[in-house]
């Protein structure tokens, strides 16, 4: 007979830690499954480590809820564990007549989400506050910040563990087969293929949730959970730059990101992007050949920045359901009881604002396993 347990996360992300640390209390036997030698090695620490406001997303969409919830249960934990941050605020820069417009309706769609801190400033506001940014107009979000990802990471990971969750590191989920009304599920790790019984999925495998559902016998195509790679590049500035700006400074969006922006990181670094680019392959390299683009890019709000002071810096990559020219797609975060597939959760497409978002995801994924 193969071993039982209750719970069987899939992925020791940012996502699969939060949901471990939430769900394990009480007597649930959880186990978190994770390919690689630890926890967070894949786009939860390839990423911006902003804590997003929740302005941009449709009104009651996952993303503008689960990211106001998320921002608010982050920075009180931040508080509470010492895990280091800084609510410098972020203003959106416009630099044409179509930009000032498009900020309004960001204002708008701000306050529907419940950010109701938004300020429109003009030219003479933008200048007092970052009198290098050059641009017409901007929106103030003063609820944005930045943190330290990595330490949130770790402290997830031991509370979960204190709760009683059991972490199982290189070790690959390769099946996920209904077995009655629970899953058997099939690991590869060092000594070869093994399986056991569960009676909850929680798929948490970022940039393979995707194929994770497929095992499950979902079709992906059809239920739209298909997913596209989006690569976001960085590239880092001289530090000359640093303490040039206080806040993060953001630009017009692009149709797949939210633009190539300026943030200085709490260690001091200055750091441009991400861009965005649909990729086939999870390749981390930075193409050096970006460089143009990404001055191109800074310099409408930076006039005083130089092409020779940008250096590659580091690369991530979005899981993202929305493909190239697609409209917006939210979060998928659902129990596949209907589909029937009781006791199957999946988590697919958990881009940006995801890491914001992260607490108060693992709060409804526990509140639709009961
Ligand atoms: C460029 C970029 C910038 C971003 N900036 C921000 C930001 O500033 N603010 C913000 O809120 N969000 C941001 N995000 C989004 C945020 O990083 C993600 O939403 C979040 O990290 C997703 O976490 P996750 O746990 O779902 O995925 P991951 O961190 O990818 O974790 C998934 C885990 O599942 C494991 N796994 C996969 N398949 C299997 C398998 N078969 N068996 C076992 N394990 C498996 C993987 O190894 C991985 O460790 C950004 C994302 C990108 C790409």
């Amino acid at each position: 007979m193969l071993a039982e347990i209750d719970v069987a996360i899939i992925g020791a992300g940012v996502i699969g830690l939060a949901t471990a640390r939430e769900i394990s209390q009480g007597k649930k036997e959880v186990f978190v499954f994770e390919k690689n030698r630890t926890f967070g090695l894949e786009t939860s620490s390839r990423n911006s480590e902003v804590i997003h406001a929740g302005i941009y997303y449709p009104e009651d969409s996952f993303k503008a809820k689960l990211c106001v919830e998320g921002k608010n249960l982050l920075y009180k934990l931040c508080d509470k564990y010492n895990i280091a941050y800084k609510k410098s605020g972020k203003i959106i820069v416009a630099a044409d007549e179509n930009e000032i417009n498009w900020l309004k309706e960001l204002y708008e769609q701000g306050g529907k989400n419940g950010v109701k801190d938004l300020t429109l400033l003009s030219q003479t506001e933008l200048k007092k506050l970052e009198p290098n940014i050059e641009a017409r107009a901007g929106l103030l979000s003063p609820s944005s910040g930045i943190f330290d990802s990595h330490s949130l990471l770790k402290f997830l990971y031991s509370q979960a563990r204190e709760k009683g969750a059991e972490f199982v590191f290189n070790t690959e989920v390769i099946g996920v087969g209904k077995a009655g009304t629970k899953y058997e599920i099939q690991i590869k790790d060092r000594d070869g293929i093994s399986a056991f019984v569960t009676h909850v999925v929680v798929n948490c495998a970022g940039l393979n949730s995707d194929q994770i559902a497929q095992l499950t016998g979902i079709d992906i195509v059809k239920s739209g959970y298909k997913l596209h790679y989006c690569k976001g590049e960085y590239f880092s500035l001289d530090s000359k730059y640093k303490n040039l700006i206080s806040r993060l400074i953001y630009p017009a969006p692009e149709q797949a990101g939210h633009g190539i922006h300026w943030r200085q990181a709490l260690d001091g670094r200055v750091l441009l992007g991400p861009s965005a680019r649909y990729v086939e392959e999870i390749d981390y390299t930075v193409d050096k050949t970006h460089k143009q683009a990404f001055y191109d890019s800074v310099k409408k709000f930076l006039p005083l920045v130089e092409l020779e002071d940008l250096e590659p810096e580091s690369a991530g990559i979005r899981p993202k359901l929305q493909g190239p020219g697609e409209n917006f797609r939210d979060f998928v975060i659902t129990h596949e009881e209907e589909a029937g597939f009781p006791g199957l959760i999946n988590l697919i497409g958990i881009e940006s604002p995801g890491l914001t978002a992260s607490l108060a995801i693992a709060k409804y994924v526990s509140g639709i396993m009961s």
